[in-house]
C-alpha cells in the first residue's frame, strides 16, 4: 500500500489545473512538486479571457481557498454577450445584464488567463514550481509509483505523476496513444491595446463582454480583456495547410491583412476593422481536439487532468474542467488512504464527466462553425 499521507506527487504542467491540485494538496500539508517547462512566470503572454462558471471553475477556486481574490480580480461586466449582424453591425441578441427577468442566471464572471494563474501561484508556498524543467516523457515503474524523465535526460522518482502539461500532453503516452486531431476549424487571432482611447470605435462595438458575428461558417469572436485589451477570433473551416495552400506567409502582415480582407468581403466596416485594423501581428491557432471518448485503462502511478486528459474544442468549459480535475484529484488524495485508490476513484468520476462534456464541445463547434457545403456556401 502505498499511503496517500506520504505519497510524493509530482505535478507537470504549472497551468489552471496543475495549479489548482497543487495547492489543495498544500492546503492539506500533502508534498507535491510542480515541474513547468516555461523559465518563469512571465516567460510568455498567458492569453485571453476566461469565463468561470459557478459549479466548476469557481468551485474549485472555493475548494483552493482563493475565491475571494478571483472576485477581486474578475470582471463580472465581462459576461455580456452581444451577437451582430454581420453586414450592418445592428444587434441581433443581447445577453447580461439579465434584467428583472433574468434572476437567477448564472454569474460566470471573466478573468484574464494571467490572472487566474497568478493568483494560484501566489497561493502556493515558495518553490513550489520549478521552472525551466520541461518533462520529456513519464515511465511507470511496475511497482505503482512513476519516473519523470526530464528533457535534459535527468531522472526522478514519485509515487505519483499527474500530466496536467495540456493540449500536447509528454504525460499522455504513459497511459493513451490517443493524439488530438485537427478538428476542422482554424482561428486567426489579432490584438488591439488600449482600445478605448485608440480603437474607440471597436471598443463600442465589442462592450464590456463578447461581441459574436457570423456568417454562414465564418464567425468573428471579439472579447474584451482587462486594461483595455481586446482580442479577436476570425473563425472557418478550413485544411490545416490553407495558408500554405494560398501561398500565404502569415508573418507577412500585410499580405495576411489582404488575404483576410477578401474573406470579409461583405462584412460591415467596423466588423471588418475588428480583424483588418489589429495592432498586433497574426497568429495561427488550428483548434485541436482529442478523440471523443478519451479513455484509458488505469495506470498505477500515473494520471492526467484537464486538456492533458481532455483536450476540447473552446467553447468556455476547458479551464473550468481542468481546475475541477485539479481539485477532484487532490480531494480524491486527502480522502483516501491509498494513493492508487484515490486516483482510481477520480478517474472514475472525471472520466465520463469529461467523456459527456467533450461529445457536447463537438457538437458545438459543429453548430458554431457548421462544415461548409459543397457549394461552398
Ligand atoms: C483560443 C482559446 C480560447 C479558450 N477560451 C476558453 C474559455 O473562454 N473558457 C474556458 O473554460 N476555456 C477556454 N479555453 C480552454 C482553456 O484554455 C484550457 O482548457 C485550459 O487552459 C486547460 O488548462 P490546463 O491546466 O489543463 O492546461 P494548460 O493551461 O495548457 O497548461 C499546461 C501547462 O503545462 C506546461 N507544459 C506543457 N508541456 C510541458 C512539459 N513537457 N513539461 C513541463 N511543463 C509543460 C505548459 O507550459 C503550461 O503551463 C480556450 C482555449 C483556446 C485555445
Amino acid at each position: 500500500m502505498n499511503l496517500t499521507r506520504d505519497a510524493r506527487v509530482a505535478i507537470v504542467g504549472a497551468g489552471p489545473g496543475g495549479l489548482a491540485c497543487a495547492r489543495v494538496l498544500q492546503l492539506h500539508g500533502r508534498s507535491v512538486t510542480v515541474f513547468e517547462r516555461e523559465t518563469s512566470p512571465d516567460a510568455r503572454s498567458q492569453g485571453g479571457s476566461l469565463d468561470l462558471h459557478p459549479d466548476t471553475g469557481q468551485a474549485a477556486l472555493r475548494a483552493a481557498g482563493v475565491l475571494d481574490r478571483f472576485h477581486e480580480l474578475a470582471r463580472p461586466e465581462g459576461q455580456e454577450w452581444r451577437a451582430l449582424d454581420h453586414a450592418t453591425a445592428a444587434a441581433l441578441e443581447q445577453q447580461w445584464p439579465p434584467g428583472d427577468e433574468g434572476a437567477g442566471v448564472e454569474d460566470r464572471p471573466e478573468i484574464d488567463r494571467g490572472h487566474l494563474r497568478g493568483l494560484l501561484l501566489d497561493s502556493l508556498a515558495p518553490g513550489t514550481v520549478r521552472w525551466g524543467r520541461a518533462v520529456g516523457s513519464v515511465l511507470p515503474l511496475g511497482d505503482g509509483t512513476g519516473r519523470l524523465v526530464f528533457a535534459d535526460g535527468a531522472t526522478e522518482d514519485f509515487d505519483l505523476v499527474v500530466g496536467a502539461d495540456g493540449a500536447w500532453s509528454r504525460v499522455r503516452p504513459a497511459v493513451s496513444d490517443a493524439l488530438p486531431r485537427y478538428t476542422g476549424v482554424t482561428f486567426v487571432e489579432a490584438g488591439f491595446d488600449d482600445s478605448d482611447v485608440r480603437h474607440p470605435g471597436l471598443a463600442r462595438l465589442v462592450g464590456p463582454g463578447t461581441m459574436v458575428a457570423k456568417n454562414g461558417s465564418t464567425g468573428l469572436f471579439a472579447q474584451r480583456n482587462s486594461n483595455g485589451h481586446i482580442r479577436v477570433y476570425l473563425a472557418f473551416r478550413a485544411p490545416q495547410d490553407w495558408h500554405t495552400v494560398a501561398g500565404l506567409d502569415l508573418g507577412d502582415k500585410a499580405a495576411t491583412r489582404a488575404y483576410l480582407s477578401e474573406m470579409l468581403d461583405g462584412w460591415d466596416e467596423g466588423l471588418r476593422y475588428a480583424m483588418l485594423g489589429a495592432d498586433s501581428d497574426f497568429a495561427h491557432r488550428p483548434l485541436f481536439a482529442l478523440p471523443v471518448p478519451h479513455v484509458w485503462d488505469h495506470v498505477p502511478g500515473v494520471t492526467l487532468l484537464g486538456d492533458a486528459a481532455h483536450l476540447m474544442p473552446p467553447l468556455g468549459v476547458g479551464v473550468n474542467h481542468a481546475l475541477l480535475d485539479g481539485t477532484d484529484l487532490a480531494q480524491a488524495l486527502i480522502a483516501q488512504e491509498d494513493t492508487d485508490d484515490a486516483v482510481r476513484a477520480y478517474e472514475g468520476l472525471m472520466l465520463p464527466r469529461s467523456a459527456e462534456l467533450a461529445k457536447r464541445c463537438a457538437e458545438g463547434l459543429h453548430h458554431l462553425i457548421p462544415p461548409v457545403a459543397a457549394d461552398g456556401q
